[in-house]
């Protein structure tokens, strides 16, 4: 799947539309969501055109890897979330649910976060 430049991640990286930022650096950015699913729900995401976590861990180079992971983490102490725990996810096309085709890692927390998968 090629990178559309125009889905809603792309314009909030180009500042076209706002978000509730929680933080930034020159890897990654990470927001609130704008639906949340738990009491927080964050999603961090890279400043690179990758459309999902295969075209990621296929096409980035390993700076924008290690940047992406030190960013998550660094969110989630942000968030206080390490401290009880929370859940880490991305959703990868068609069959995993994936809305925004740009990478995206949700950050669940702040209570109990529940079952892993629907059946
Ligand atoms: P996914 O289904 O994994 O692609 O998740 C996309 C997520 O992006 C959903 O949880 C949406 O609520 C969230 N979302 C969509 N538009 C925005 C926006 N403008 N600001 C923040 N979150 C958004």
């Amino acid at each position: 799947m090629n990178y559309d430049k125009n889905n809603i991640f792309a314009k909030i990286l180009r500042k076209e539309i706002p978000c509730k930022k929680i933080y930034e650096n020159e890897h990654v950015l990470a927001f609130h969501d704008i639906n949340p699913q738990k009491k927080i729900h964050a999603l961090v995401i890279p400043k690179g055109e990758f459309v999902d976590f295969d075209d990621f861990a296929n096409k980035a180079t390993e700076v924008e890897i290690v940047g992406f992971f030190k960013g998550v983490t660094h969110v989630s102490r942000l968030l206080g979330l390490e401290k009880k725990g929370y859940r880490v996810l991305s959703n990868i096309g068609q069959n995993g649910g994936q809305e925004v085709p740009h990478l995206h890692f949700h950050l669940f927390g702040g209570e109990k976060v529940g079952k892993m998968v629907e059946r």
